[in-house]
């Protein structure tokens, strides 16, 4: 915990988001116009509070009304599945990343549970055996773009380009492309829904964050995901990060945050069963 929170001290916002911005890449990616964006904003930023993850839903810092475009795109932009079962999603974006995912896999394995993994493209490239494993252990693979920029600061053919090349990786890596997209920072536009929607894509957002990104402890990762869920939620959390990025909370949180949704009788399941969509396109 102690030295999560130094880590982050010391290397501040800014510097995170830049290193995260360059990572796994191998090219320079464009920066947010503040220079300060995080790897995934969250509701939480928008209210300056983590406490209020899911009070703040709409008003993205985009604009974009996630509530709305879910009633406007029903089925085709998703941030939750159905209430009545207590089925759960845990979702883990950025991966691979041979530092974190080869540990959340073994706890997952460990614990028996299966849950869904968002695949940047440029870092499927450098890792395909990782990717290989995420699919042979038993879980869901969805498409993260291939070097994480906002879609929503991009034109349709930007954005189909992103998808087009992951899904060449993850071909060339697991045999198939994936229906489920996650687009960085859950940032994307009406205009982008309506394309994902008629090519049959499933794009999937979340409505509990961890805010693991932060390099959070262990105990604030299972607190923040603890205090929001609900039947059907998806879950954000990451098994991959940028250069000098801590996710050990999010390693070390994971068997208790597991245990204490079985406790509650939670049942935690890849995102394609939540849904009940097929996980390949
Ligand atoms: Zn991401």
């Amino acid at each position: 915990m102690l030295a999560a929170i130094c880590v982050w001290l010391l290397s501040g916002g800014a510097a995170s988001a830049q290193a995260i911005a360059q990572a796994g890449t191998g090219q320079r990616q464009a920066a947010a116009p503040n220079g300060e964006r995080p790897q995934e904003k969250t509701e939480a930023e928008t209210a300056g509070d983590s406490r209020d993850v899911a009070a703040t839903q709409s008003d993205r810092p985009s604009g974009a009304n996630w509530a709305e475009m879910q009633r406007r795109y029903k089925g085709a932009f998703v941030l939750s599945g159905p209430k009545p079962s207590r089925q759960v999603a845990l979702t883990f974006d950025d991966v691979p990343d041979s530092r974190y995912t080869p540990l959340v896999l073994n706890v997952l394995k460990q614990q028996k549970v299966k849950a869904t993994f968002f695949v940047v493209g440029s870092r499927a490239l450098k890792a395909p055996a990782l990717v290989r494993r995420i699919h042979d252990e038993g879980h869901a693979i969805g498409n993260h773009s291939f070097n994480h920029p906002d879609f929503s600061k991009m034109g349709i053919g930007g954005m189909s380009e992103q998808i087009r090349s992951t899904e060449a990786a993850l071909q060339r890596s697991v045999g198939f492309v994936p229906r489920l997209i996650r687009p960085p920072y859950g940032e994307i536009k009406n205009s982008q829904l309506d394309w994902a929607q008629k090519q049959g894509y499933t794009v999937v957002n979340w409505d509990v964050d961890s805010s693991d990104w932060r390099q959070l402890g262990a105990q604030t990762v299972f607190l923040n995901v603890t205090r929001s869920v609900r039947p059907g939620s998806i879950i954000l959390l990451h098994a991959g990060g940028g250069t000098g990025q801590n996710l050990y909370g999010t390693v070390q949180a994971l068997p208790k945050l597991i245990a204490w949704l079985r406790s509650h009788h939670y049942e935690p399941v890849t995102l394609p069963e939540l849904l009940q969509l097929p996980e390949s396109k």
